[in-house]
């Protein structure tokens, strides 16, 4: 059934008329380096006709790729800050990587190589919710009526109606006991103090998936980690055609020379090895920026280490909205997303392991081979922690005889089950040892321990995105008035869509091409399960589950 839907992606090409007279020596200036710049780079590219040699990609970090990130080695341990689920649904990220090649067989294309992994490996979860050491049937839902009522009844108000409030406004204590909320909540790492308005768009956008919420036999998964899965063949699609990486560059402050009721931004400023450095916009040039970042300011512990919770903004993203947001107020409200650490923080984890162990005994306890099982959450661990084994192996050139798997924890703050410290002061040592308790593989405890290095890392901003917001705190990715600027990313508003997800920045770099080049062609259409009666069906009968 997806890849029916995926599958007009990779034929339908809609000629394009630009109504703007094609500029040859405008300059675009794409500041951050993650999929909301890369795909704009490659939509300016594709659907504007702009030459890749007028784009320029300002990243404060040594890579490109943002949030989606995977580094190291087998010897040092490999680390990746996050793990993605894609979904059939995501059409502009299956747009994007249609035309995208391949890594390891550039013949293909990304999507081509998403689609032929998926056919081959299925995500079908046996052990979606584990409690005391024993795998959960969670094939009910377990809701009372009024649940069902409550549910219903968000999905129809307005988000006006819901204003700031947060889902646990909206429920009743007893929701947040039942499996559909365990395995929601995980699943998209919602916490209950979080926005009920953001929550009522993933009842709408990820309805399709309520029927298979158990198994995650939804879920579309990557051959390898998103970086070299991802990430890497777009950087490499965009580098050949001659785009230029200007690493390691902060952008600091836009200056604007407005023009009547017109607001034009100037000049950048930015640091370079702590040197400052200008840039002067011409006329015609434009400037698209990803405000926010969910991994700003992360960083990693050690096997023998907690990592450090860094809340002074020392990475550049939130400080460059909070100056540009003075200039206008449609230029949204920072404050409202970086200010609130304690709801937005949580901490995951990569374990590099010598040897099969782990998994043998993981595959074993669960019934998936590594790829089939997608998370395992442990429902009464004190940090509410998750864990997921992908597909061997989950980075190029990862040798045989090692393994690699990454998890979180929810709860950060509170004291772990077996090991009594929070999780967010404890090393990578003390998180894996947390886990072999929680797995009731303690027989083997110091076998795992020995073959492994388990890399923590603090996120300070990871569900910023997802906290409570009033209109007007995002800006529109192309504000009101705005003649060359756009804002791109998780924290610009796309009407109806979903944040924590690729496909949201992926939305906004096409909004914003397509707007500021004045292309007559609209953004990918959205998938809306309800408007297809079967899920409407499948999702009625899943409530009764
Ligand atoms: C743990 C985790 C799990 C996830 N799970 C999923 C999932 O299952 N499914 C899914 O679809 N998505 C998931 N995501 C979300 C997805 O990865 C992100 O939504 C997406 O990668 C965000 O991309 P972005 O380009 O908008 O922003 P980012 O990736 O945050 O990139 C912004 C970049 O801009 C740079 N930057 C910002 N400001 C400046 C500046 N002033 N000067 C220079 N550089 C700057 C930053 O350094 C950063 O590299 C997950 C993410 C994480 C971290």
């Amino acid at each position: 059934m997806y890849f029916a839907s995926v599958g007009l992606l990779t034929t339908k090409r809609i000629p394009m008329k630009n109504t703007d007279p094609i500029i040859p020596h405008r300059q675009i200036h794409l500041v951050g380096g993650g999929i909301a710049s890369l795909a704009s780079a490659a939509y300016f590219i594709r659907d504007g006709h702009i030459p890749a040699a007028n784009i320029h990609i300002y990243e404060e970090l040594p890579v490109a790729g943002g949030s989606l990130d995977s580094s190291g080695s087998p010897e040092k341990g490999y680390v990746m800050r996050g793990g993605r689920m894609l979904n059939f649904s995501y059409l502009c990220t299956y747009d994007l990587f249609s035309f995208i090649p391949s890594l390891t067989d550039p013949s293909v294309m990304v999507l081509d190589e998403i689609k032929a992994f998926n056919e081959k490996i299925h995500t079908h979860s046996r052990a979606r919710v584990v409690e005391a050491g024993k795998i959960l049937d969670v094939s009910s839902m377990e809701f009372s009526n009024r649940d069902r009522l409550d549910l219903l009844e968000l999905m129809a108000v307005s988000e006006s109606h819901l204003g700031i409030k947060r889902v646990n406004e909206w429920f009743a204590p007893e929701f947040f006991e039942t499996n559909f909320w365990f395995m929601w909540d995980t699943m998209f790492a919602f916490q209950r103090w979080h926005s009920a308005v953001e929550f009522k768009r993933y009842l709408h956008r990820f309805l399709h998936e309520f029927e298979r919420i158990n198994t995650l036999a939804g879920v579309d998964r990557t051959p390898y980690n998103q970086f070299d899965s991802l990430a890497l063949p777009l950087i490499n699609w965009l580098k050949a055609a001659g785009v230029h990486f200007e690493m390691g560059v902060k952008v600091t402050n836009i200056y604007f020379k407005d023009s009547g009721e017109q607001k034009v931004a100037a000049r950048l400023h930015m640091l370079q090895n702590e040197e400052p450095l200008e840039t002067n916009l011409a006329a015609d040039d434009l400037v698209l920026v990803t405000i926010g970042s969910m991994t700003a300011d992360s960083s990693m512990g050690s096997m023998h280490s907690a990592p450090e919770l860094i809340t002074d903004k020392r990475d550049g993203s939130w400080l460059l909205w909070e100056a540009i947001a003075k200039h206008s107020p449609e230029f949204g409200r920072p404050f409202v997303f970086d200010n609130r650490v304690d709801e937005s923080k949580w901490e995951s984890f990569t374990v590099t392991s010598k040897g099969h162990l782990f998994f043998q005994l993981m595959e074993e306890f669960s019934g998936n081979t590594a790829g089939t099982g997608g998370l395992v959450t442990f429902k009464d661990s004190n940090w509410l922690m998750s864990i997921v084994l992908a597909y061997q192996p989950h980075f190029i050139g990862q040798p045989d005889d090692v393994t690699v798997f990454w998890g979180y924890g929810l709860f950060p703050d509170r004291e772990g089950n077996f090991v009594k410290k929070r999780m967010a002061d404890c090393s990578g040592e003390e998180i894996l040892t947390e886990l072999i308790g929680l797995l009731r593989f303690d027989a083997v405890r110091d076998q795992i321990l020995e073959s492994a290095n388990c890399i923590p890392c603090m996120l300070p901003y990871i569900t910023s995105q997802f906290l409570t917001r009033a209109e007007g705190d995002r800006p529109q990715v192309v504000p009101a008035g705005s003649k060359n600027l756009a804002f791109i990313g998780q924290f610009a508003e796309v009407p109806d869509d979903v944040v924590f997800t690729v496909e949201y920045s992926v939305r906004t770099a096409q909004i914003a091409v397509y707007e500021l080049l004045k292309l007559d062609k609209k953004p990918t259409e959205m998938y809306h399960g309800g408007h297809h009666p079967g899920v409407l069906f499948d999702a009625a009968e899943t409530m009764f589950r």
